[in-house]
């Protein structure tokens, strides 16, 4: 197929490498690079579709809202010309929050209510009244041993606010709320409160997420706004004995099939040999699921139609794979992984974007002896602005695609504000600023580019 872009491609080699020591003036592939990056900031449509993404609401797995984005996706894919769109059937979690949800806390004949939300998997309640026990950690629930029966755990340490790796932070804190209910459970408490997962120290939003009772005892459990942690924190200090009420119409059901769905764009000599690039499709329930994940969605679409856009078609098959229910257990990606290993696709590397639209920063991943190599490609990132890469977490779609030999890595934004909307109700389009998201496309466009064709 014919190149029209390299016609104008010397331009903007000058205008954007000048200065570059790395590439030399005559390297093509700086050409091409350049070029998409120019295509993705000048004529993208990851806001856009974005847009239309979050417009079908939030993309809980194992309900309607998902099945939605599914057959969105599936009709983009189609809508851009892509060359095979598979629809990849999964089994998911389908646990609903259900349409009410109260908390209060009862000290001295003073009711002050609660701004919560319940987590993923929470049992559901038609009302619990008991003592609350503020803790740190899970260790001291274990201390406390038979104090914790018949009454509610409130874990209420903070996310490290020193960390400007916000998602060092967050693991720092999120076993409270993954596994801190199901220690709790054991020890017989009748539900668990947890602070949010948010930098912010006095916010209104209940930040959600998963929790864990991995086949024990399932027990109501919500996250609680950082203001009304605070809140009760205080109350409690002050009176030892208050009550803390909790209404919460969380439901479990049945699992349902659900799918991945995914888009190749033929390599031109190596079809058979994929780069994958992705995020997951589905949501928490509580926003529109903007910076997470919708951002990785639209900005892996978008890289294939820039590549397509400029006509470029690279040697190996680009693999666009927008998992499903990343959120609850990650059935998605381990069932991709388990057919692609079925069928035997050989995958060269996995690139996901899950850490929000902002601005990109670097990728971080286990690039093993391929370090200097990517190193060397550093240079190719110059037009998105200053890219580190680090070795380290790449992400949880595509991690399981290392055991197939895959180099797996993930796209590394700027985390300073990322935990203001994870999972909560203010991760809405708004939230995500276009440039930022383009730039982050634009660096998975040159990245998967390089990987499928240039390795
Ligand atoms: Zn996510």
């Amino acid at each position: 197929m014919q190149n029209p872009f390299k016609i104008i491609a010397t331009t903007i080699l000058m205008a954007n490498f000048a200065t570059s020591s790395v590439i030399a003036a005559s390297d093509p592939v700086a050409d091409v690079t350049a070029a998409l990056h120019r295509e993705v900031m000048e004529s993208g449509t990851a806001y856009e579709n974005l847009r239309e993404l979050t417009s079908l609401g939030h993309r809980l797995s194992g309900t309607a809202n998902a099945e939605r984005a599914v057959q969105w996706a599936k009709a983009k894919f189609e809508a851009y010309g892509f060359d095979r769109v598979t629809l990849q059937p999964v089994e998911v979690p389908h646990w609903i929050r259900g349409n009410h949800e109260l908390g209060s806390v009862v000290s001295n004949n003073q009711t002050t209510s609660l701004n919560l939300a319940a987590l993923g998997g929470s049992a559901g309640t038609s009302g619990i009244t008991a003592g609350v026990i503020e803790v740190q950690s899970q260790s001291e629930v274990s201390r406390l041993g038979a104090a914790v029966r018949g009454k509610i755990i409130f874990y209420n340490r903070p996310m490290d606010p020193a960390l400007a790796n916000r998602f060092a932070a967050y693991s720092g804190a999120v076993d409270q709320r993954s596994s801190g209910p199901r220690t709790a459970a054991g020890l017989g408490a009748v539900a668990v409160l947890v602070r949010s997962m948010t930098t912010l120290d006095n916010d209104d939003f209940p930040h959600t997420g998963m929790t864990n009772f991995s086949g024990g005892t399932r027990i109501p459990a919500a996250a609680l706004s950082t203001r009304s942690a605070n809140q009760l924190s205080a109350i409690i200090r002050n009176d030892p004995t208050a009550q803390v009420h909790l209404e919460l119409s969380a439901e479990v059901l049945p699992p349902v099939t659900s799918y991945n769905v995914f888009a190749d764009y033929l390599g031109e000599s190596l079809p058979s040999e994929y780069v994958v690039v992705g995020g997951h499709l589905d949501s928490w329930d509580l926003g529109q699921g903007a910076h997470d994940d919708g951002a990785g969605v639209v900005q892996s679409i978008e890289v294939v139609r820039a590549l397509k856009a400029l006509h470029i078609r690279p040697k190996r098959t680009v693999r666009v794979v927008l998992f499903m229910a990343e959120e609850n257990g990650a059935s998605g990606a381990r069932e991709y992984a388990k057919q692609a290993s079925l069928n035997n696709e050989k995958h060269v590397a996995a690139l996901e974007s899950d850490e929000g639209g902002f601005a990109p920063i670097g990728f971080s991943g286990a690039f093993g002896s391929m370090r200097s190599r990517i190193d060397l490609w550093q240079a190719y990132l110059n037009p998105v602005g200053p890219m580190i890469f680090r070795n380290g977490e790449a992400g949880t779609d595509v991690d399981p695609l290392a055991s197939l030999g895959a180099i797996c890595y993930g796209l590394n934004p700027d985390s300073t504000h990322y935990f203001d909307y994870h999972h909560a109700a203010n991760d809405r389009f708004e939230a995500v600023d276009k440039t930022e998201l383009h730039r982050g496309a634009s660096a998975m466009a040159i990245m998967t580019y390089l990987f499928a064709n240039e390795y």
